[in-house]
């Protein structure tokens, strides 16, 4: 196990969009423990694949609500309900927080790392994770959901230690 570089703005990996995965082997499941340790190294509540350098459709959640750490494969947001401003940081936007709209609830789907399908229905800091998350595999940012400018601000050096809820 090991913890990665995760990969900043503006590294084009993070613009990508990462590919199926077609086989769970042993290099899948070292890559899947690797996030796990960086996402916590890091101090995120979240990561996607790419942002350790792999265009692969793996993520991986970790909130205090949940008692496990939620590994999906090929997850996909089935459906989404409602709308609630939030507060969200990125670990590859490093410093910066930003306020947007993400769904109420959402459902999603996908494998465990085991290759067994999952069904998950979610809401709260989870929903939002997962729609984090599930951007990330296709390139998307945070902060391409802004409305507008002033919705993106710089923490301050002594907030930056603290990227609480940054995926
Ligand atoms: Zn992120």
């Amino acid at each position: 196990m090991a913890v990665l570089n995760i990969r900043t703005l503006p590294d084009p990996l993070l613009r990508q969009k990462a590919r199926r995965v077609n086989k769970i082997d042993d290099s899948l499941q070292r890559l899947i423990d690797d996030m796990i340790d960086t996402m916590r190294d890091a101090d995120g509540a979240g990561l996607a694949a790419n942002q350790v350098g792999v265009l692969r459709r793996v993520i991986v959640i970790e909130i205090p609500e949940e008692e496990q750490v939620l590994v999906l494969i090929n997850p996909d947001i089935t459906r989404r309900e409602g709308e609630r401003e939030v507060e969200e940081g990125c670990l590859s936007i490093p410093g910066y927080r930003g306020e947007l709209k993400r769904s109420l609830k959402v459902r999603a789907r996908g494998t465990d790392r085991d290759g067994r399908p999952v069904r998950i229905r979610a809401e709260g800091l989870l929903a939002q994770a997962l729609e984090h998350e599930m951007d990330h595999i296709n390139g998307i940012l945070y902060i391409d959901h802004l409305e507008s400018a002033e919705r993106l601000w710089k923490l301050e050096p002594q907030e930056a230690g603290t990227q609480t809820e940054a995926s």
